[in-house]
């Protein structure tokens, strides 16, 4: 099925475009959550992180620090998170790849993604072990 983000890079659905290139479409998201929350796509409709070619992940990244740029000067804010859901219990809601970019100012009523917790260092060891048997070149 045609995902919303095809759509609008087919110019078929509306969108407030900062950003455009062969690969990559930076947009405002539709229900921010902070003002100036932007969407930087690959253009091609591929789901995850993990489908993209390396030329696609090199372009979203740089589009990313082009648009962050951007909104860093334009808007003032004290930080900004870059986030990437992978998957629906991760939150991702389109499955066509995407990063946010949520600009941040202090006291402001968004959240951390997660709670700090525990690990003793053996759990560390186990996990960077089985971690490290699956890197690829
Ligand atoms: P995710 O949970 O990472 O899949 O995020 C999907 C994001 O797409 C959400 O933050 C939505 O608000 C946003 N979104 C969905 N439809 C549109 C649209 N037509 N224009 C802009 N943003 C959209």
């Amino acid at each position: 099925m045609t995902s919303v983000f095809t759509r609008i890079v087919r110019g078929e659905l509306p969108a407030f475009k900062l950003y455009e290139d062969d690969l990559t479409l930076a947009f405002l998201d539709i229900n921010p959550a902070a003002r100036g929350h932007t969407l930087v796509i690959a253009k091609p409709e591929l789901p995850g992180l993990l489908d993209l070619p390396p030329e696609l992940v090199a372009a979203t990244a740089l589009t990313t620090q082009r648009v962050a740029r951007a909104i860093v000067t334009a808007l003032q804010p004290d930080g900004f998170n870059i986030i990437q859901n992978n998957g629906a219990a991760a939150g991702q809601v389109v499955f066509h790849f995407h990063i946010h970019i949520i600009p941040r100012w202090e006291g402001d009523r968004s959240v951390k993604l997660w709670r700090p917790g525990s690990a003793t260092t053996d759990d560390l060891r186990a996990v960077a072990d089985e971690i490290i048997a699956h890197i690829q070149e």
